[in-house]
């Protein structure tokens, strides 16, 4: 059996009487690339939310890696050391430096936050840069301005800086909006290779993107679990066709 790297347990969040997720249950194994879809409002950001310990659950619990580590109370800060790494939309990253140097620091802060700011990299380090920068097709655009890259490229580096802090688990919300067509597919080749390396819960709404990637699909509406399979069992179900692709 496929070893399990994330487990949510019947998952409720409450926002003041309006619960955004309700009895959600949600199993990853390593090395997963899964696709979280369904229509607004479905709560597929806030289970995000929940996984990496943003938004606490009323009910229910997270469980993380072989020995299943119950997380659901952690922080995020703690969440995000033992492994889960969380990607918004909206890229973070020092604009005003090179994109080297924006790798420089994801890879101090690999070593602790606090020890960061004076941290000295080591030849190993530099080498793991130039690897992750080659990963992520940034290679050449090293000594770039990071404000200087095109939208998808800003989206790249901040995979490569995420990558850097080696966690287990990504979680990526919508890593394809505005990006071009180009960008896209190479972002999807982008998921499969670290998919080697760790497990990713991607919420996404551009089908196309989910149909050419996706091996394995979770659809979420008004909260709760509607459909899970693959991408042909989902499209074939009514249910989902009803809520969601509008058939
Ligand atoms: P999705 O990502 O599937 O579009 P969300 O998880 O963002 O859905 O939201 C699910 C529902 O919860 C929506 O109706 C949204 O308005 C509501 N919601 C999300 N965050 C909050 C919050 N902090 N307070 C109140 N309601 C929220």
């Amino acid at each position: 059996m496929e070893s399990v790297i994330l487990q949510c347990d019947e998952v409720t969040v409450d926002f003041d009487g309006f619960k955004a997720v309700q009895g959600m249950n949600l199993t990853l194994a390593r090395g997963e690339l899964r696709f979280l879809i369904g229509p607004n409002g479905a709560g597929k950001t806030t289970m995000l939310d929940v996984i990496c310990g943003k938004t606490k659950p009323a009910v229910g619990k997270v469980l993380f890696g072989g020995s299943r580590v119950d997380i659901t109370r952690k922080k995020e800060h703690q969440i995000a050391e033992l492994g889960i790494g969380r990607k918004f939309q909206t890229p973070s990253i020092f604009a005003s430096l090179t994109v080297y140097e924006n790798f420089e620091i994801a890879m101090k802060q690999n070593r602790g936050v606090f020890a960061a700011m004076r941290a000295k990299l080591r030849k190993e380090d530099a080498e793991r840069i130039a690897a992750q920068l080659d990963m992520v097709g940034l290679a050449d655009k090293a000594q770039w301005r990071a404000g200087g890259l095109s939208h998808g490229e800003k989206q790249w580096l901040e995979i490569g800086m995420m990558l850097l802090q080696e966690p287990e688990i990504l979680l990526l919300d919508e890593p394809v909006a505005g990006m071009t067509d180009n960008e896209t597919e190479k972002t999807g080749e982008l998921l499969q290779e670290i998919r080697k390396k760790q497990s990713i819960v991607v919420v996404e709404h551009d089908m196309e993107f989910v149909r050419n990637f996706a091996s394995f699909v979770t659809v979420m509406h008004e909260g709760k679990l509607l459909k899970e399979g693959s991408m042909d069992e989902v499209q074939r179900d009514d249910r989902v066709a009803e809520v969601y692709l509008g058939k």
